[in-house]
Parts: structure tokens; C-alpha cells; sequence
């Protein structure tokens, strides 16, 4: 590097503050997850190939089917993301705790907030789709499905690899509010992406307290004791809650599995 260049390589930085500040919190939060597994964390406990050809619907909640999750086995799933005031708390819950999840991402935001995207993936979760504009499937004509779930996924793609491609580097995928057709869902099962449900919810669409959502979550997990736990990143609720939602499972022996596809393309993004 030359004089010249490192002058302007400086004068880049010292004109971004705000550059350097994120990019010293999201060095801050590698680092951390960096450490993990650590001593004391909560910590994935095993990663879960899923694999649209054996289990292409799952969560019991919508289907008939879910995971193969033993007795205390969780996965956590964050919708409607990526949102700025809210996603980066989410992310910091789980580096602290050292635990993976998946994000279901809704296209829009993806494509106007792509720093955060990439984030996500940087950090080792798991980017599934939720659409475009988290618009409901059965509301609109059959013509508008396949955009609206293909801009949604081109989207995502968009923002982790540059490219605005149909294909998933995941091929994971949520509907909006669960509303799916026959049609749509024999489209993403001819295409191998895998449609996911829940077991289990905290309801945190509806305004709640942390605590309140907190007491609404556990209780519902002792009486299931196991499952896909459908949360929403840009509540805030949700996000101030987490923390001690994490801090129950580890002291209360859950133990957190992560989802990848079963088959990774070359542009997934996932742990190996
Ligand atoms: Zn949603």
C-alpha cells in the first residue's frame, strides 16, 4: 500500500464513523461466537440435516409431520426479518448463549437492509424464505404466487451472494401466517424446499410484555416439551425477552439443535 493510498484508505474511515462502529460491534459479536462452544452457554447441542424429499411439511401445527426432535430438543425460528432496531439484539441473545437458528426473512427488508442479511449468515444461522411482502398466499390470485415467493427468495439471494435467483441457496420456506394452498404447496415440494410450520409459538404477534411472553413460552414448552419454536425478530418484546428464554433452556437441560439443508449448494452459507 502506498503513502497515497493509506491516506485515503484513513480518510475513508475517519469520514464513516458510524462505518467503524458497526463494524467494530460485528467484530465484537465474531468474536464472541468465535469463543464458542464456551463454558457456562447454553451452546448448539447437534446440526440437523433437513431433507425436503423426507420430510417436506413439518411442524406440528400445520402438518401431520415434523422433525425428528428427541425429548428436549428445541429449534428456535425468527419470521419477518431482517429489522434493524431489533434483528442485531436477537443476534447478540444468541452469540451470548452461543446458539444457532434459522431466520425466515421477508424479501423487502432483505433487499433494503443486506448488510444484516449477510449477518446473519455471518454469524452461522440458517436463512429460510418468507416471501416478498409477507403478502397472504390464499388472498391472491394464483398468477401473483409464484412472484411473490420467487422476488422473495431472489431477494435474499440478492443479498448474500448477488445474485437474483430463484433458487435457494436454502431451500428452507415459511408462508405468511401459514396460509398455504394445495397449489403452492405442491410447487415449493416439485421444486425440494421445504415447507415449515411450528410446534409451538409464543403468540408474540399480539402486543405482550417480555415477561408475559416469556411465562406464555414456557409454559407451552413443559406441556411439549420438544419442537420448532416459531418467534418474530422485529417485535421487541420478543427481543428484550430472549435473553431469559435462553438462560431457562440452559437451566433446565434443553438443548438446542440447528437446521441446515440437507443437500448444502455451493452458495450456502451455513456452518459445515
Ligand atoms: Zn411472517
Amino acid at each position: 500500500m502506498t503513502m497515497l493510498h493509506r491516506q485515503k484508505w484513513a480518510r475513508k474511515f475517519i469520514n464513516a464513523p458510524g462505518a467503524i462502529l458497526v463494524a467494530s460491534m460485528a467484530w465484537i459479536v465474531a468474536a464472541q461466537a468465535a469463543d464458542c462452544p464456551r463454558k457456562g452457554t447454553l451452546g448448539t447441542s447437534r446440526i440437523l440435516r433437513v431433507d425436503a424429499a423426507a420430510t417436506p411439511r413439518v411442524g406440528l401445527k400445520n402438518f401431520s409431520q415434523t422433525l425428528p426432535l428427541a425429548d428436549h430438543e428445541v429449534v428456535l425460528t425468527f419470521d419477518d426479518g431482517p429489522w434493524p432496531p431489533t434483528t442485531p439484539r436477537v443476534l447478540a441473545a444468541l452469540a451470548h448463549e452461543c446458539v444457532h437458528a434459522t431466520f425466515f426473512l421477508i424479501g423487502k427488508p432483505a433487499s433494503e437492509h443486506p448488510d444484516l442479511v449477510r449477518r446473519i449468515a455471518a454469524e452461522g444461522h440458517t436463512i429460510g424464505n418468507h416471501t416478498w411482502l409477507h403478502r397472504s398466499l390464499m388472498q391472491i390470485k394464483p398468477s401473483e404466487t409464484t412472484d411473490e415467493i420467487d422476488h422473495g427468495i431472489a431477494a435474499v439471494e440478492m443479498a448474500l451472494h448477488g445474485v437474483a435467483t430463484s433458487t435457494p441457496s436454502t431451500p428452507f420456506f415459511r408462508f405468511p401466517g401459514f396460509e398455504t394452498t394445495p397449489a403452492t404447496l405442491d410447487l415449493l415440494q416439485s421444486r425440494g424446499i421445504v415447507v415449515f410450520g411450528a410446534d409451538l409459538w409464543a403468540s408474540d404477534w399480539n402486543p405482550m410484555t417480555p415477561k408475559q411472553e416469556l411465562k406464555r413460552l414456557i409454559d407451552r414448552l413443559k406441556i411439549a416439551r420438544r419442537g420448532i419454536i416459531l418467534l418474530h425478530d422485529p417485535k421487541a418484546h420478543t427481543a428484550a425477552m430472549l435473553p431469559a428464554f435462553l438462560r431457562y433452556l440452559r437451566d433446565n437441560d434443553y438443548r438446542v439443535v440447528h437446521l441446515v439443508p440437507a443437500a448444502p449448494s455451493a452458495g450456502f452459507d451455513g456452518v459445515p
